[in-house]
């Protein structure tokens, strides 16, 4: 069945499981005002971590979004949360020098810090947990290179990762198509559409005015501040905070050319039998792996289902099709599951960057974070925070991100002809295991 269009449940729905338990919030028709000291653009994580610091600083703070707030990735994502910096300590310092590059590690850690306070001291219900993440090694090679990144500890940031060898596999996981992997137990996971609806709230008791189904399209300087103009009238803000992240489009250009958007795609699988699941999943880790092309995992938090995403066509491509190729990926892992089918696809926009890092900055009065690369859920409200921070002027500093420069490169516009080519020979080399 798996690969197959046969695979979806009756009940098959093309949009984000998490929407079953926190569904999208319609059109509340909430007049847009005519001012406010500061406009943000865009009610994901980044954009509502903004607006909370900006209205709790007492600032007149007004979020829209062209959708229902949380209509892109943050309601879409698999809910794993790690430190999100990509590059290793010596990449980091051989292209910024050593202080830099721990500052850029020590920020990584600060956003998994960060939201484990803010659920804590929110009292949000969103299932958060740290349970750490098994990072299954695709090859032997893999195995090995891990265990050197697991030995080279950097003092400052101790992950407390571990190794574990093929032979112990299964206490981790049921499948040998690893040849061992890391276990990294700082890692954790929550209900990204939980999180999500309860940071609606908490923005909206701080005084956030969030206006949904509200697109901007025009964004213009005036000697006061700004002019922005949208799909529900126009506003005049001292101060604009763009938090668009893979949703950025021609509105704001510069940010627009520093984006590359990139589909993520995942599939949420039918009821499991709890003993099937108990086998497969032993500990209610997160799961990835080492492909470049990688595949992220985990058991829903009822641990009914299976929660598989990664990348599995070279175009963008419809959930409808993406679905079942990622069904037969989850059956490659565990053929056991060869019946399964699926009851949820859908996918969302993450935005990536030439130098596989988030940044975040001001240009008079303008401010923007984003560029998470995939791993967003405790760096955009990280970031978010700090740009608020800085916008209402109770901080001055962005930090490490802040200070990077946020390149592009020559002629790129935003749209990235070169995914297709990119995703086959990512393909290729993870099939040799290079
Ligand atoms: C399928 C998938 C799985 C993922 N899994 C993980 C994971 O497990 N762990 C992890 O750390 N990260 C994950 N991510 C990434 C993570 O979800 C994002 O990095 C994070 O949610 C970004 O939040 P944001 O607020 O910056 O952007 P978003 O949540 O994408 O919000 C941007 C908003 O801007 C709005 N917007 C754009 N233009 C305009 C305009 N002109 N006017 C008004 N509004 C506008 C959009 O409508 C959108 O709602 C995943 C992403 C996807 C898609």
């Amino acid at each position: 069945m798996a690969g197959s269009s046969d695979c979806f449940s009756p009940g098959f729905k093309p949009a984000p499981y998490w929407w079953e338990a926190s569904p999208q919030e319609p059109d509340r028709q909430t007049p847009l005002p005519s001012s406010a000291d500061v406009v943000v653009i865009g009610a994901g994580y980044t954009g509502l971590h903004a607006a909370l610091q900006t209205a709790r600083a007492g600032l007149d703070t007004v979020v829209v979004d062209a959708e229902a707030a949380g209509f892109g990735c943050s309601t879409r994502n698999g809910g794993q949360i790690s430190t999100s910096v990509k590059p290793s300590f010596s990449v980091l310092k051989r292209r910024y020098g050593e202080d830099l590059a721990v500052r850029t590690l020590k920020e990584g850690q600060a956003s998994l810090d960060h939201v484990a306070d803010f659920v804590t001291t929110e009292k949000l219900d969103c299932d958060f947990g740290v349970v750490g993440r098994f990072h299954g090694a695709h090859t032997s090679g893999q195995y090995d290179k891990l265990a050197r990144d697991c030995e080279a500890r950097h003092p400052g940031f101790e992950t407390g990762a571990w190794m574990v060898s093929r032979d112990r596999q299964r206490t981790e996981l049921g499948t040998d198509a690893y040849h061992g992997g890391m276990v990294l137990p700082r890692h954790a996971s929550l209900d990204p559409g939980k999180y999500h609806a309860g940071l609606l709230r908490v923005a909206r008791s701080a005084g956030a005015n969030i206006v949904g189904f509200c697109q901007v399209n025009d964004l213009k300087r005036t000697p006061q501040g700004f002019e922005v103009s949208t799909s529900k009238g126009t506003m005049r803000a001292g101060k604009v905070i763009v938090a668009t992240n893979g949703y950025t489009g021609p509105l704001t250009p510069w940010q627009q050319r520093r984006v590359i958007p990139i589909g993520s795609y995942v599939i949420a699988t039918e009821e499991i039998p709890a003993d099937t699941m108990n086998r497969l999943f032993p500990t209610d880790r997160i799961l990835s792996d080492t492909r470049k092309l990688v595949y992220y995992y985990r058991p829903s938090p009822d641990r009914k289902r299976i929660l598989f995403g990664g990348r599995v066509s070279l175009q963008e491509t419809d959930p409808r099709k993406s679905g079942p190729k990622l069904l037969a990926e989850l059956v490659r892992l565990f053929p056991e599951l060869a019946e399964i089918r699926i009851s949820h696809s859908w996918a969302g926009i993450v935005a990536f960057t030439f130098d596989t890092l988030m940044h975040c900055g001001e240009d008079n009065n303008l401010f923007y974070a984003m560029g998470y690369c995939g791993s967003g859920v405790g760096m955009a409200g990280y970031l978010g925070s700090r740009v608020g921070k800085v916008a209402a002027r109770v901080d001055k500093d962005l930090g490490a991100f802040g200070d990077i420069p946020f390149q592009t490169r020559p002629f790129y516009s935003g749209k990235p002809w070169f995914l297709g080519p990119s995703v086959a020979v990512y393909r290729l080399r993870d099939r040799l295991g290079i």
